[in-house]
């Protein structure tokens, strides 16, 4: 890389915040460098993970079929869990075999799939570079310095680095005396972690009752995390399982639990065991999943800079969704970017341009919508240890057959969750999941 050579962009970070934003600007023939930190795009990233194949076909259009996707998920199972009991809801949906509209992923070939679709679209992608510092004058971002010993220009800047926690680029630069993100608290980050398990693809369809080639998912709350806020899934992928979870960095402090105790947990559950059986663990990963809501997201526009995805905090931990999140701020950034060039104006006034897009769009109003979600779990840790075993006992009074009318049953039931503040904490819930505006 020459010294001083200034693009329309430099992307900080190729994941799928980054590519998408690259894609968007190399495609209209703007200068783009990716630089990524890995010595691969995707080496270094982790994701459960089910990507959502709608955001992908926006960017690249029909060559997403190219991509390397496991399995469509053709089934979502969301389980509660006590030390015995599964309570499940399990949705099959087969008009998702002709129009799936998620699949399982490995990052490690989707991402560097994703920077080849960069790289032909004309950006420059440079893997084995740390981008170590953003370069700020007058106030305003002039480009990066790398761990390469290059600094390279641009008129903006797009810091696509992922949460970034504490060694990140947007912690650690100032401009008008502040970080572009103040620091993070624990209760606005889950610690993740999964393993990706090796098992026979024939395996997997029995024991997930899938169809040749067709995915399911499975997700599990309450005992699955140890009570903790979070959840533990599997997905299945072609040849291996990716299985694992998350739970709130904080509860992690406080209990002194590590990712290998509730990984443990996890896999001895009488329901996970058959289905692990034979397994083979071939790598673990972990990672960090912002879950600081709407009040978390720090400014995403400034002076030369932009900021998406992880990095701006844009994450929905209800519905498992990030990855699009990152994708679509991606998007935004560069259409944004793109604006700016036509006008020769990269103002940050221009650039904000970039905030009225995510404003106007689902990203904004989801991350309004969920904004209490966690905090409801956090507050209230009855409803992944105390509620899944009251609605385990209510449950096998509903179910089982010994003598007592069922009038005697469904009075035993009422008293049961009436007496745990079920209701009250069931309207609650609706409130903050569903209804709140
Ligand atoms: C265990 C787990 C499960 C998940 N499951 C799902 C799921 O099922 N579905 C879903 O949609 N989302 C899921 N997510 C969330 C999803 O992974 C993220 O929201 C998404 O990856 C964010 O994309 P991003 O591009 O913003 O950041 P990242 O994917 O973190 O990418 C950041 C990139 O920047 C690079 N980088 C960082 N710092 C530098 C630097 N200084 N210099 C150069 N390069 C740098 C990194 O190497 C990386 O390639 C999951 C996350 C985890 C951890």
């Amino acid at each position: 890389m020459a010294d001083e050579e200034k693009f329309d962009a430099v992307v900080v970070g190729a994941g799928p915040a980054g590519t998408a934003a690259a894609i968007t600007m190399a495609k209209a023939g703007l200068q783009v460098a990716l630089l990524e930190r890995g010595p691969k795009p995707g080496s270094k990233n982790v994701m459960g993970g089910i990507l959502y194949n709608h955001y992908l076909e926006e960017i690249v259009g029909d060559d997403w079929k190219q991509a390397p996707l496991e399995r469509p998920i053709i089934e979502e199972r969301r389980w509660v869990m006590t030390p015995s009991a599964v309570i499940g809801l399990d949705y099959k949906n087969l008009r998702n075999r002709s129009h799936p509209h998620s699949y399982s992923v490995l990052r490690a070939r989707f991402d560097a799939w994703f920077a080849e679709q960069a790289e032909k679209a004309g950006a420059m992608v440079v893997p084995e570079t740390v981008v170590e510092r953003l370069i700020v004058k007058n106030g305003r971002v002039i480009g990066v310095g790398t761990g390469r010993g290059d600094d390279l220009y641009a008129e903006v800047t797009v810091v696509c680095e992922g949460i970034g926690l504490g060694t990140g680029l947007l912690e650690n630069t100032v401009i008008d005396g502040r970080p572009l993100r103040r620091k993070l608290r624990p209760n606005e980050v889950a610690l993740a972690f999964k393993e990706i398990m090796d098992l026979d693809p024939g395996l997997i369809e029995e024991r997930f009752n899938c169809e040749s080639g067709e995915g399911c998912t499975v997700e599990c709350f309450g005992d699955s995390t140890m009570g903790m806020s979070g959840f533990m899934f599997i997905y299945t992928n072609h040849d291996t399982l990716s299985v694992g979870g998350g739970a709130l960095l904080s509860e992690f402090n406080q209990t002194l639990r590590s990712p290998n105790d509730v990984m443990e947990h996890f896999k001895k559950h009488p329901a996970i065991k058959p289905l692990l059986r034979g397994a083979e663990t071939v790598e673990f990963l972990a990672h960090l999943i912002p879950e600081g809501g709407y009040r978390g997201i720090p400014k995403v526009h400034g002076p030369g800079y932009l900021v998406c995805g992880d990095a701006a905090m844009l994450s929905n931990p209800v519905h498992r969704e990030g990855s699009n999140l990152a994708m679509e701020s991606g998007r935004f950034a560069g259409e944004t970017v793109i604006h700016a060039k036509e006008m020769g104006d990269f103002s940050e006034r221009r650039l904000a341009e970039y905030r009225g897009k995510l404003d106007h769009s689902w990203v904004m109003a989801d991350m309004k919508k969920y904004d209490k979600a966690v905090p409801l779990l956090e507050h209230n840790p009855q409803m992944l240890t105390k509620y899944p075993v009251v609605l385990d006992q209510a449950l096998d009074e509903f179910f089982r057959v010994d003598g007592t009318s069922k009038w005697d049953k469904q009075k035993k039931i009422l008293k049961m969750v009436r007496k745990e503040g079920m209701f009250k904490m069931g309207w609650d819930t609706v409130k903050a999941l569903w209804a709140m505006k």
